[in-house]
Formats: C-alpha cells, sequence, structure tokens
C-alpha cells in the first residue's frame, strides 16, 4: 500500500477534507499537487507542506472551466512527468427550498460537483491510460446514497458521482485505472459551518438543534465525521493495488448510513 512519489491532484484542497488529504498523502511520501480556485490559499498549503519536507505544488483551477483544468493537469505532467492520482474533491453547498431553487444555484452547483469530476477526469485519463496505471477518487457524501430536505442540487450532484465511477471502472479497467466513490457524513468544514445558520433559518429551528436534531441525529456516537475519517479511506482507495475495489463507494459517516 505504498503512496510514496505518486503524484495526486487533489481539488478543492487548499481548505477542509482536501487539504487534510494533502497532508496525509505528504506524510505517506506522495506528492500532492494544490488544485483550487482560491490560488492565494492553495499555494499557503503547499508552502506549508514544502516547509514539512514534502514536494508540493499549487495550482490555479476552476474545476468547471475546461481550459483551465486542462492547464492544470498539462503543468502537473510537464513539472513530474505523470498524474498517478486524482482526486474530484472540490465542491460548494447551495441549500434552498425545491419550489424556490434558483436556476443559477442549481447549474452553479452541478457544474461544479459534476462537470468538475468529468472534466478533472478526462484531462487526467490520457495520462494514466498511457501510463497503464491510474488512481481516480470522488468525493461523494451520504447525499450519494440518501437525500435531505434542501438539497436538491446537492443530492442530485452526489448520486451522479456514482454513476461516473462506475463507467471509469469499466472503462479504465484494461488501463490499469481504477475509480471509487468516498462518501462522508458531515465534518465540521467551512463548507458545513456556513450551512449551519442557512439550515437554521430555513428550518426554523436553533443552530444547535441543527447540529443535534439534522446533522448529526443519525450516527451512532452524535460525533461528526473528521477530515482524518475521510482521508484515510481516500488514501485506501488511492493505494489500492488491484481493480478488487473498483467501483465501489465507502460511507464514512459514524453509522449514519450504513450500506
Ligand atoms: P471546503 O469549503 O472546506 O473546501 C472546498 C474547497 O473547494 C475550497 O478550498 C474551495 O476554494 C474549493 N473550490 C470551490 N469551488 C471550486 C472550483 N470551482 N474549482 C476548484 N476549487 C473549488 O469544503 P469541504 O467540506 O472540505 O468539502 C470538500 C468536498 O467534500 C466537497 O465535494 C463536499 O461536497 C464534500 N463533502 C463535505 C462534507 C462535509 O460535511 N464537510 C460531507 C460530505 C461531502
Amino acid at each position: 500500500m505504498d503512496l510514496k512519489n505518486r503524484v495526486a491532484i487533489i481539488t478543492g484542497a487548499a481548505s477542509g477534507i482536501g487539504k487534510d488529504i494533502a497532508v496525509r498523502l505528504a506524510a505517506r511520501g506522495g506528492i500532492p499537487v494544490i488544485a483550487d480556485l482560491n490560488l492565494a490559499a492553495a499555494e499557503a498549503t503547499a508552502a506549508e507542506l514544502r516547509t514539512s519536507g514534502a514536494d508540493a505544488f499549487a495550482i490555479a483551477m476552476d474545476v468547471a472551466n475546461e481550459e483551465q483544468v486542462e492547464k492544470g493537469v498539462a503543468d502537473t505532467v510537464a513539472r513530474y512527468g505523470k498524474v498517478d492520482i486524482l482526486v474530484s474533491n472540490a465542491g460548494i453547498q447551495i441549500v434552498h427550498p425545491f419550489v424556490d431553487y434558483p436556476y443559477a444555484d442549481w447549474k452553479k452547483l452541478i457544474a461544479i460537483h459534476l462537470d468538475g469530476a468529468f472534466l478533472t477526469t478526462k484531462a487526467c485519463l490520457k495520462h494514466m491510460y498511457a501510463a497503464k496505471y491510474g488512481r481516480v477518487i470522488y468525493m461523494g457524501s451520504v447525499h450519494s446514497h440518501e437525500a435531505s430536505k434542501l438539497k436538491a442540487a446537492y443530492v442530485t450532484a452526489k448520486h451522479g458521482l456514482l454513476g461516473l465511477s462506475r463507467v471509469l471502472a469499466k472503462e479504465g479497467a484494461e488501463y490499469n485505472v481504477t475509480a471509487n466513490v468516498v462518501c462522508p457524513g458531515f465534518v465540521r468544514t467551512p463548507l458545513v459551518d456556513k450551512q449551519i445558520p442557512e439550515q437554521a433559518k430555513q428550518l426554523g429551528i436553533s443552530e444547535q438543534d441543527v447540529v443535534k436534531t439534522v446533522m448529526l441525529k443519525d450516527t451512532v456516537d452524535g460525533e461528526f465525521t473528521t477530515t482524518a475519517d475521510v482521508a484515510d479511506a481516500v488514501l485506501y482507495f488511492a493505494a489500492s493495488p488491484s481493480n478488487a475495489l473498483t467501483g465501489q463507494s465507502l460511507v464514512v459517516s459514524h453509522g449514519w448510513y450504513m450500506q
């Protein structure tokens, strides 16, 4: 289960879950490429990792912009000669009741989650196929399997990633390219911190009750999932030596959703 010198493009790695995946990959000798919309934060993350002795590289990338995705992947391959792992992690959340969900918000969320997963995968695949090696991990969610109120676009996008990964599992197999989806429960990151007051307002309950009675209600221990819980699952798939697990999703949610 060796990740040494494996080059991994991790989207959305300037913050939250993606950042911890980068940190943990670097600690195992891998080379994280921090691809994020927020270049200043991506550069700060890469600089932090280099200080601890790792190799790391920051690139500006809007995952929903084909040109930027192609350029970011080309720059990575120009620098390291390969891309072994893609973690398609960048994401946002926008909550509204279905009946009021603005079409523009729907399109924005779907573009980042689904167009982003498609474009980054497509750009990496030609290099992975040529090398006959690749590990692609999509950041799903419990919402890849379960629905919640107010999350029409997010639930749709996260379910969609399961289909995308299954197609890639089939097409990529002859090139030793695997595909998986990691599906976290609620993780205390800026993405979730933003939702707590929004959901409190929309559901007419206190912020404390959003955490207790909405977010963590069905966990076995009333605990948030941690970035470490998620990163360990991602790196397990990233280091997987064969096609044995390809096409599978893994829920990491403290028992909220059991497959
Ligand atoms: P976060 O807000 O902490 O980090 C998201 C990162 O993505 C940020 O650095 C942001 O700049 C970047 N980003 C946003 N739009 C982008 C774009 N168009 N192109 C490139 N980068 C972009 O969020 P997080 O909680 O770490 O979420 C990461 C992923 O995990 C998302 O896909 C999210 O849906 C998923 N997820 C999160 C939770 C949770 O509870 N936090 C649970 C399940 C799944």
